[in-house]
């Protein structure tokens, strides 16, 4: 039967005693309003822990002011259904007040690795992330925790703070989960309309062409960056484009050429929906 866990400290009790019978204890935290891509995820978690976690807790320091905190999709009914039949042993449920009450002052910051990419436009939001999921890590305990590639700056930052930290628990990524004609899968993609849904689809085409281009032997960040920027203005037309970036897969530093492991990274907003999407290359 799977259990559904509010209280922190019930959550660390039931580790404990797992790990004293010699249980290996997964976690997968999320937002919720699950989708394949978490499914997929929380299917690899299983085949590598005894005892599996999954946290659904829309972290409110990880929103800023103006974003979608309030009206991100919730549907915990059916959330729950999904992570029965994915065999999670218990949700982690915690509410807002008990992971933040009243006179909470402390948060993680992730120096350099936030300020990039996503971070350049969501002041804050690695903050929260880093804190947060430094929270659930302390509060859930397990001895490894699973993350998206999707998210492929979060992965990073995770991994940072986690060494730097002394944390004792494993981190490891999972590739991205996409739909049948490349979408990166996302709750946030119930933003989109018919029209923008398959305009969206040309981000990940975007993404392949910049991938073929460094695979074709071009090296020049500019012109790999031009070629991904002209494709999104061809093949999605209701994008706005917030970033194209071309990194270094470790340090996510801007690289002018593209030689060693190199990350792919952008994000578009169409209509309603901000989406995200990488592509790895080299390495
Ligand atoms: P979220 O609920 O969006 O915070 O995501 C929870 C976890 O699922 C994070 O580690 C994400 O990176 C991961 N995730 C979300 N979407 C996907 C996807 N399409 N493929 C793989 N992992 C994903």
């Amino acid at each position: 039967m799977m259990q559904v866990i509010h209280a922190p400290a019930e959550m660390y009790n039931q580790t404990m005693l797992l790990k004293m019978s010699g249980k290996k204890v997964g976690f997968v935290p999320t937002m919720g309003y699950l989708h394949k891509g978490h499914l997929e995820l929380l299917k690899f978690a299983r085949e590598h822990c005894d005892s599996l976690v999954l946290s659904i807790f829309v972290n409110p320091t990880q929103f800023g002011p103006k974003e979608d905190y309030g009206s991100y999709p919730r549907d915990l009914e059916r959330d729950k259904e999904l992570a029965a039949h994915a065999r999670v042993d218990t949700i982690f449920l915690p509410d807002v007040d008990s992971m933040y009450p009243p006179g909470y002052r402390t948060f993680v910051e992730v120096e350099e690795l936030s300020k990039g990419l996503c971070g350049a436009f969501r002041p804050g939001h690695f903050r929260g992330v880093a804190t947060i999921v430094c929270k659930l890590l302390n509060i859930v305990a397990p001895d490894e925790a699973f993350f998206g590639e999707k998210d492929a700056q979060q992965l990073v930052i995770i991994r940072k703070m986690a060494q730097d930290l002394n944390m004792p628990v494993k981190i490891s990524g999972f590739p991205t989960v996409r739909d049948a004609d490349g979408l990166a899968m996302s709750s946030r993609n119930v933003y989109l309309s018919d029209e923008e849904r398959e305009q969206a689809t040309g981000l990940y085409r975007a993404l392949q062409n910049g991938r073929s281009l460094i695979e074709g032997g071009e090296t020049e960040a500019a012109r790999i960056d031009a070629a991904i920027r002209e494709a999104i203005a061809r093949d999605v037309p209701a994008g706005v484009v917030e970033y194209v970036d071309i990194v270094d897969g470790n340090t996510l530093a801007p690289v002018s050429r593209t030689i060693g492991k190199t990350l792919i990274a952008l994000a578009v907003r169409v209509g309603k929906a901000r989406l995200i999407d990488n592509i790895r290359v080299g390495g």
